[in-house]
């Protein structure tokens, strides 16, 4: 009887409404939105001409911004360009402080930031699974997967000069796609607020309701004239989008439909609870790891120089801490893995504990073996690319070290990440490095690193440190360090962009400290990647096998994955916890409330002085006689839908999506839908802070405001 309740439970949790996931573009035919109130012709959401609504939404480096304008103009958050203006930042031109607003002729590069225009994509499941035979180990069937993955994108970028294509899959490979993306490289900063509006509330207010923070900033993709995605030049002019985004003033009220369409990154729905336990003692141990990295960043940051090199890093620490305390807390809370178990078990009943129990009992014993690989290769990969933050010269080393190495090979059989298309990706990594690190701190970072390793598990320690960190001497340390930063040659984008062009032979032969220290830690984690390629297939396979039972089971959305995703719901408020509700949306007085004259709480005196004089202009809310800053809806997303678009019924921008709150964050591996709620900036607030705040009325005509 419990068992059949619970199925009932989540048949008609999966076919209640499309809030629940987070769907693929050809998917939303089957959800019928119409009866919801949905006014636009699901036929019109995405085009293979490039005219629909979904495809003015662009990728940004692991977040979302959307076209909004006939001249390449990119709406999205300021902290997803947060990066890009601290590299155009330094004490004396201080854009994360003051913010920028420019006129097209002063717009300023964004260092890093590229935008993806999504072309179509196609799926390629046939393609791929015909690489792979019956007979074929785990590793002879990753090698050909891989194979047909770059062959299909080597195939779709030969099309165009600034084609990109990759190959994403669903359901653990049940089903894989070919996307086909055209790479806008010169992209600028148009107009972005200062902190204390973008980032009003800080880490305090982050992932929180009430909010109050203008996550807004203001891009602009450029094009060479033949129309191709090049790197800066004066010479490029506005990109001319196929589509573009309108904008709504009349805005929202509770339970109005609204939806999202972005790049929502990773989650973990489908996910076995035994995944979810060891996803729980990976946030565990990093919470502490990002605690420590903070504190030491912080105190390292002794000018408004260095402060700014390290915001991104910091900031990105912050986050990411915050965000797995909130999905702790919700695992215990909601008793989440004891749900999932019962999902489970509920399937198991269902699948009559056949072939799919057999495969189900397979993957649990797997995990195991497969966990305490991985914590080998991470503790591996610690020093040079694992971490949020890693002592940026030896990584670097190990960039230029492995790049060269597998140039050696032909393009075909290097890793994924170092062939010929990456080399753009590569160059541009090493020249802005400079920007975001200092060589004393990083020196000293490298030896705090080595100095915290004296605890840690030995075989989680590269082999050629093994020695330094068994000294448990900080004298030991530290003289290893210096000796390496003493002697590299690594300290400039310069030098390190010739050492680039080098073959294996001619780069060994420099007998650089630091590179050669990266060369043994790569012949170490080759091996190690190696072994994985096998572990990975077989995780793979038998968690596909798990999940084609749990499809026809019934209707699953698939997890995000980085690609085009669409999310619907509703204006609703929410209640956190006992005797509290929130209501959706927040406004200047609100603003005003929370001002503390101190950060991250301060209202700049010309805001004041525009509330005071309340000349809201079309911008306020007539119901609620006020301008509206934050709110909240039921759409289902995660990290990576950052700067995404939040539209009306009829398609309309009526905010820019910047945050999920605390309670909802758990929604990356289970979905509480009194919980769930993305967080979006009113446009109302934006185009107020764009025209009366920084008075750049020309950015008003040209998304037709006037
Ligand atoms: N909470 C983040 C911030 O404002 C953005 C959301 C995300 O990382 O997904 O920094």
């Amino acid at each position: 009887m419990r068992i059949a309740m619970l199925l009932l439970g989540l048949l008609i949790g999966f076919s209640l409404f499309a809030d629940d996931g987070m769907w693929m573009p050809h998917q939303i035919a089957d959800l019928d939105l119409g009866e919801q109130g949905f006014e636009c012709d699901p036929d019109m959401l995405f085009r293979s001409d490039g005219r629909g609504l979904m495809n003015a939404v662009v990728k940004l480096s692991g977040a979302t911004g959307a076209f909004v304008s006939p001249d390449g103009l990119i709406l999205t958050n300021h902290h997803v360009a947060y990066r890009a203006i601290q590299r155009a930042s330094d004490a004396q031109h201080d854009y994360l402080k003051d913010g920028l607003v420019a006129t097209r002729a002063e717009e300023i590069q964004a260092l890093g930031q590229m935008a993806y225009v999504l072309l179509g994509y196609e799926d390629v499941t046939a393609e791929i699974k015909a690489a792979v035979k019956d007979k074929m180990t785990y590793r002879q069937k990753y090698d050909a997967i891989d194979k047909a993955k770059k062959k299909l994108v080597k195939r779709a970028e030969q099309a165009d000069a600034d084609s990109r294509a990759e190959v994403a899959d669903i359901y653990s490979g049940h089903y894989y796609y070919l996307f086909r993306y055209k790479r806008l490289l010169d992209i600028r900063i148009v107009l972005a607020p200062p902190e204390d509006l973008g980032r009003f509330g800080g880490e305090i207010d982050n992932w929180m309701w009430p909010r109050h923070t203008c996550d807004f900033t203001f891009l602009r993709a450029y094009v060479a004239t033949d129309g191709t995605g090049a790197a800066y030049s004066p010479e490029n002019v506005p990109y001319q989008p196929t589509s573009f985004l309108k904008i709504a003033l009349d805005g929202n009220k509770n339970d109005d439909l609204n939806f999202v369409m972005g790049y929502p990154g990773r989650t973990y729905r489908n996910d076995t609870a035994k995944e979810m336990q060891q996803a729980i003692d990976y946030m565990a141990e990093r919470s502490t790891l990002y605690t420590e990295l903070m504190a030491f960043f912080e105190k390292a940051a002794d000018s408004r120089d260095i402060e700014i090199k390290y915001a991104g890093t910091l900031r990105g620490l912050a986050n990411a801490h915050k965000n797995y305390q909130a999905k702790m807390a919700g695992f215990v809370q909601h008793d989440v893995l004891a749900k999932i178990r019962q999902r489970e078990e509920a399937f198991l009943t269902w699948a009559g504990q056949n072939q799919a129990d057999a495969e189900a009992g397979r993957y649990e014993r797997f995990l195991d073996d497969y966990q305490a690989a991985q914590n080998e290769r991470r503790g591996l990969e610690s020093l040079v690319s694992g971490y949020s933050a890693v002592p940026v010269l030896l990584s670097q080393a190990y960039t230029i070290y492995r790049t060269v190495k597998e140039r050696e090979k032909p393009d075909i059989e290097r890793e994924a990440g170092y062939q010929e298309r990456n080399l753009i990706d590569i160059r541009q990594r090493i020249e802005l490095a400079d920007r975001s690190y200092d060589v004393a701190v990083d020196r000293a970072f490298f030896k705090y690193l080595l100095v915290r390793m004296f605890d840690a598990n030995p075989a989680r320690v590269p082999i050629a440190l093994q020695q330094v960190v068994a000294s448990k001497s900080e004298a030991t340390v530290s003289d290893f360090v210096d000796a390496l930063y003493d002697a590299t040659r690594l300290q400039t984008a310069a030098e390190r962009l010739k050492l680039l062009e080098l073959n294996l032979k001619e780069l060994r032969a420099i007998s650089d400290p630091l590179l050669e220290l990266a060369a043994n830690i790569e012949e170490q984690l080759e091996e190690v990647r190696e072994r994985d390629k096998a572990l990975n297939q077989e995780k793979m396979e038998l968690k596909e096998a798990v999940m084609a039972g749990m499809l026809r089971f019934d209707r699953m959305a698939p997890d995000a994955n980085s690609t085009l995703r669409l999310a619907f719901g509703r204006v609703a408020g929410y209640s956190p916890r006992d005797a509290v509700f929130y209501t959706p949306f927040t406004t200047l007085t609100g603003l005003l409330e929370k001002d503390a004259g101190q950060e991250p709480f301060i209202v700049p005196e010309k805001m004041k002085e525009l509330i005071a004089a309340r000349d809201f202009g079309p911008y306020v809310d007539s119901e609620i006689g006020d301008v509206v800053t934050c709110l909240l809806n039921t759409t289902n997303t995660t990290g990576g839908n950052s700067g995404s678009p939040t539209l009306n019924a009829k398609g309309e921008i009526i905010g820019i999506l910047f945050d999920g709150t605390y309670e909802s964050v758990i929604g990356d591996y289970h979905y509480i839908p009194e919980l769930q709620r993305s967080i979006s900036v009113d446009i109302r607030y934006v185009l107020f802070v764009v025209e009366k705040y920084c008075g750049a009325t020309w950015l008003l005509e040209e998304l037709g405001m006037r």
